[in-house]
C-alpha cells in the first residue's frame, strides 16, 4: 500500500501523514525533511545555495538517512548525527526552496525516497511531488491545502506552542514566497497529481482532515475490491 499526500506548507500534510500511518500499520515519511537536511548541511558549509549542481554533488556526497518513529513521525540524520530539529530553523525555511528548485539534486533524493518505499512493505508519503514523480504508480493520492492566512496561521501556532515567538506577517510572506518558488520551479513543480483526491483542509480540525483521507481510502478500497 502507497499513499502520495502533497500540499504546500502548512496545509496539514504531516500531522494526517503521521495519524493516518500509524492508524493503517504503515510507515510514514516527510520527504521535506530531506531537503531541509541537505540545505543545513549546504548553509553550515557556507556554499552557494543557487548553484544547483554543487546542490547535486552534496545530496550525493552526505550520509542522509531516515527513521520512522511512530510518535515523533520522521526522524532524519545527515552524516550519522540526528538533525531533526535543527532543520525547522527559519534560516532553513528561506532557503530550502531555493535548494529544492534544483534538478540534479531532486534526482539524488527522489532516488532515496523510492528505495525507503521499496523496503517499507508499505507507507505513507508526504511532500510535493510524491503523486507526480516519486510514487506514480501509488494506490492513493491526495492534495491537501488552506488558505494561505489559515496555513500562515497553523504555523505561528506551532512555533509559539514551541516558545518561538515569530512574526505573524514575516511568517505569512515567507510560506507565500515558498509557495511562489515550489509552483513554478521547472522540476518538478507542486500541483495537483492526475486523479489525486483534494481536500480543502481550511475550515476542518486535524481529526476532521484524518477522517477525511480515511474515509475515501475506505470507500475506494471497498468499490475497487
Ligand atoms: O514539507 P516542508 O515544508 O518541510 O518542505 C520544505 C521544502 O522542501 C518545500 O517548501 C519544498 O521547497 C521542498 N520540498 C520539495 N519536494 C518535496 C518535499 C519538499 O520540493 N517532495
Amino acid at each position: 500500500m502507497q499513499i502520495a499526500i502533497d500540499g504546500p506548507a502548512g496545509a496539514g500534510k504531516s500531522s494526517v501523514a503521521k495519524e493516518v500511518a500509524r492508524r493503517m500499520n504503515l510507515n510514514c515519511l516527510d520527504t521535506g525533511a530531506m531537503y531541509r537536511a541537505v540545505t543545513l548541511k549546504a548553509l553550515k558549509e557556507g556554499i552557494d545555495v543557487h548553484d544547483g549542481k554543487r546542490m547535486g554533488k552534496l545530496a550525493k556526497d552526505c550520509k542522509l538517512s531516515v527513521e520512522y518513529n511512530e510518535n515523533e513521525g520522521t526522524l532524519i540524520f545527515l552524516d550519522g548525527e540526528d538533525v531533526t530539529g535543527e532543520i525547522r530553523s527559519s534560516r532553513v525555511n528561506q532557503h530550502v526552496s531555493i535548494v529544492a528548485s534544483s534538478p540534479e539534486l531532486r534526482k539524488e533524493l527522489v532516488y532515496l525516497q523510492r528505495r525507503v518505499a521499496d523496503e517499507s512493505g508499505g507507507i505513507v508519503m508526504e511532500g510535493r511531488d510524491i503523486g507526480t514523480d516519486v510514487l506514480t504508480g501509488a494506490d492513493f493520492k491526495f492534495f491537501l491545502y488552506a488558505s494561505i492566512e489559515e496555513r500562515a496561521k497553523r504555523r505561528w501556532l506551532e512555533m509559539k506552542s514551541k516558545g518561538t515567538d515569530v512574526d505573524f506577517n514575516e511568517l505569512l510572506e515567507e510560506i507565500a514566497t515558498r509557495d511562489r518558488l515550489d509552483e513554478e520551479r521547472k522540476a518538478s513543480p507542486l500541483k495537483v497529481a492526475a486523479g489525486a483526491k483534494v481536500i480543502d483542509t481550511t475550515n476542518y480540525s486535524l481529526e476532521e482532515a484524518i477522517s477525511a483521507v480515511l474515509d475515501f481510502i475506505k470507500q475506494n478500497s471497498e468499490e475497487g475490491q
